[in-house]
């Protein structure tokens, strides 16, 4: 960078840091700026154009234009060059303004007689907050180093802009930021509706400083806190090495960044024209968003998210603001994060009343975590961490998959409402506890629970559930980091049953693979991970894991009775298998002089179509089917459970899958083997009371969907919805419609 330019940006932001620590109301202050700096560029014109809601700017300050203009003219994001600024994240440098392609004239201001035209966006970490327009009468383009001036200038707007330093005064130009109300859709993680209060899972670092006078200073803390950084990233590779190959090869990419000479000397390039130390880092961080974000290549995505942790720890450091800012956590806590691990999930407890998170995905480790505590998860919610503060009011709709962040009086009353309605409901089905789920014409279905933490064992009492139909082993290897020891193992199995008190739990062996994946193990590159190394075919192909399983849960259960299922079982030898480890287990328990269960079951999870059609003999040795409707729906239909494109596209009440249900249930007759059904589909009133009439008499499902399920099969006659669904089968399609209407008719 010239000298010349670099001491006039200097100038200019030392001047910039005066007019800011004037005690001026906002819009002063936005008015002393644009004045400013359209002194120090030259040029006769400097406006600010500033979001007023996410789609429409507005001229928030000029110098040069009409300055009756200013709160008048607004633009649409993408209208004119100023919106196509703010739409594209890129400079627009002209000449000539009114030949260029999508150029509006705005009589209003006055702006005619300006031929060149430099607009920069006002971002940060991504964000667009606004344009910074310079313009002329003079023919010109401006230079690289001016354009430059104007970043960084635009940088100490964008933080002057977060920080509320525009907020006040008669104007009030964005003093909506962090107050407006913002609906933020995702995507459903974990249905439920919960109000309660934003806690940030890491809050913002907020930089105060961002112009200095001082660049050697500056230069000196920088090289000082790299050196940390450096130091950090090199304690965590030490630590890690015998963790995790994924995690080591992170840490790698962020020790190349941590060492990165051009990284290093962009943000010296911005000391010394003037920024701040930490101003710096935002500088170049922010940067990097605008020109990596829009790219769907996941290499340049998750290098993104490398750069974006690192100057966040790089930030920490200079400023000293540490993880924990003392802040305190609401009562009504409701997690916000870009995304968050298992453990550090677990590590809040059952205190949070929701999470929302940025990224996420429906079959994330975390979403197994909330689906298991069962509060509300909303994934997908773009933009939330940078729009959230502490303690802001939040409303999460779960099940629209809907965050409404400082709601307005409507919508929270209308949330109200609808809570109040879920209260109301949940007491009446508390008063259904202890009755059976019986229908009016007389038939009893069995309802258990899904778990998978030992969090959630308490709930089995209250929750009126007969047992445990499906206890997923796999939470207790996710949340750890290590592999657990066949004591710890068996020590937890005894607690589950201790807890269930007599109550029957089918304890399913690990389901690993796919969407779940432990850190302590070597991770697979597959391209189909849902139909490929997962489940059972890892607990034979590697049955170490799968023989300490079985031991620890026959251990477990002291001479109780014992009932284990293995996942994903496609073919009767994979039973016959599994099977043969568990009766081996237990002969070496009987050896080693250990009490055996007094009655054992051993089943198989029907999750692929295959294992319907297997032969008569496999349907008579097995002791029980439980079918996981989630993984056999996906295989069914042929379409991916995580993708959001296709995981909805599909119903489960089209003829063709109950079809193929009542295939299931003849066979399992036929045989005399107990059927059950466990995927998430049985915990929907309207699919378990279709589920009931085909002829399924034993459900497990969510606990706190027990009540409205029990609910509605005490409501209905069996012979009435068969004769709908008998019915509404002659069209083809879900029988969904029919049902939902028919329902209507009964309540
Ligand atoms: C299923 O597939 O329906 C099931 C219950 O198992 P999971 O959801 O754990 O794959
Ligand atoms: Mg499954």
């Amino acid at each position: 960078m010239p000298d010349r330019i670099e001491s006039e940006s200097r100038k200019l932001l030392g001047r910039l840091r005066v007019a800011l620590a004037e005690s001026t109301a906002g819009q002063a202050r936005l008015d002393r700026i644009v004045r400013l700096i359209a002194e120090s560029m030259g040029c006769e014109v400097c406006s600010i154009y500033l979001f007023r809601d996410a789609e429409t700017l507005e001229l928030c300050a000029t110098e040069g234009l009409r300055p009756s203009a200013v709160h008048k003219t607004r633009m649409r994001l993408g209208e004119g060059l100023v919106g196509r600024v703010a739409r594209s994240r890129q400079v627009v440098n002209t000449a000539d303004a009114p030949a260029e392609r999508g150029f509006r004239f705005m009589p209003e201001t006055g702006e005619e007689v300006f031929s060149s035209f430099c607009g920069v966006p006002v971002q940060r970490l991504g964000e667009v907050l606004g344009v910074l327009v310079v313009q002329s009468r003079a023919r010109r383009e401006f230079s690289p180093d001016e354009i430059y001036a104007l970043e960084v200038v635009a940088m100490v707007l964008a933080e002057m802009t977060e920080l509320g330093a525009f907020t006040g005064g008669d104007g009030d130009a964005m003093g909506q930021r962090h107050r407006n109300p913002v609906l933020v859709r995702g995507a459903s993680g974990q249905e439920g509706a919960v109000a309660g209060r934003v806690w940030l899972h890491e809050p913002r670092v907020v930089v105060t400083n961002l112009i200095s006078d001082d660049p050697e200073r500056e230069l000196a803390r920088l090289r000082g806190a790299i050196d940390s950084l450096r130091q950090q990233v090199d304690e965590m590779l030490a630590t890690s090495v015998t963790v995790d190959a994924e995690q080591v090869a992170v840490l790698e990419a962020y020790r190349m960044f941590a060492n990165s000479r051009s990284w290093m000397r962009r943000m010296e390039d911005d000391i010394a024209s003037g920024l701040s130390a930490e101003a710096a880092v935002e500088k170049e961080q922010s940067l990097a968003h605008s020109r990596m974000s829009q790219t769907a290549d996941p290499y340049l995505r998750d290098r993104l998210h490398d750069l974006n942790d690192l100057s966040n720890r790089l930030l920490r450091i200079l400023t000293g603001q540490g993880r924990d800012t003392g802040a305190q956590m609401p009562d009504d806590p409701v997690l916000v994060a870009r995304n968050i691990g298992p453990g550090e999930l677990l590590d809040y407890g059952k205190k949070l009343r929701g999470v929302v998170l940025e990224e996420g995905s429906v079959g994330s480790h975390a979403a197994i975590i909330a689906r298991a505590w069962a509060i509300p998860l909303v994934v997908h919610a773009e933009g939330i961490t940078a729009e959230a503060l502490n303690g802001d009011p939040i409303l999460v709709d779960g099940d629209q998959g809907v965050v409404h962040l400082r709601p307005d009086l409507n919508v929270r009353k209308a949330f109200d409402d609808k809570l109040a309605m879920m209260t109301r409901a949940q007491e009446r089905y508390a008063g259904l506890r202890d009755l059976p789920a019986t229908t009016l014409c007389g038939t009893t279905v069995s309802l258990h629970m899904n778990a998978g933490l030992i969090a959630d064992l308490p709930s089995l009492p209250s929750s009126g559930a007969e047992g445990v139909g499906l206890f997923r082993t796999e939470l207790q290897f996710l949340i750890r980091n290590q592999m657990p020891k066949r004591a710890e193992l068996s020590a937890l199995y005894a607690r589950v049953m201790n807890a269930a008190q007599g109550r029957r739990v089918a304890f399913r062996t690990l389901d690993i693979g796919s969407d779940k994946v432990l850190s302590y193990m070597k991770p697979q590159d597959e391209p189909n991970p849902a139909m490929g190394w997962r489940a059972i075919r890892v607990g034979l192909d590697k049955p170490g894991v799968l023989r300490m399983q079985l031991q620890a849960l026959i251990r477990a259960a002291a001479g109780r009775p014992l009932a284990v299922m293995f996942p994903f079982v496609a073919i009767p030898a994979e039973f016959r298998a599994a099977r043969a480890e568990f009766d081996k287990a237990m002969e070496r328990e009987r050896i080693l002089g250990h009490p055996l269960p007094e009655r054992i079951e051993v089943g198989a999870m029907l999750e692929t179509p295959s294992l319907a059609y297997a032969d008569d003999s496999f349907w008579r040795e097995v002791d029980f089917i439980s079918i996981g409707g989630n993984d056999l729906k996906q295989f069914f239909f042929a379409a991916d459970r995580e993708n959001e494109r296709v995981r909805r596209r599909y119903d489960m009440l089209d003829v063709s899958f109950l079809t193929f249900l009542e295939g299931i249930i003849r066979r399992a007759a036929d045989s005399d083997t107990t059927l059950s059904y466990c995927g998430e589909d049985a915990g929907r009133p309207l699919e378990a009371m279709t589920l009931v009439a085909l002829g399924f008499r034993m459900l497990s499902m969510r606990a706190p969907s027990i009540g409205p399920v029990k609910h509605l099969l005490r409501r209905v006659d069996l012979r009435e919805v068969r004769a709908v669904i008998d019915a509404a089968r002659g069209n083809g399609g879900s029988v969904r419609q029919a049902l939902t209407e028919w329902l209507d008719g009964v309540e």
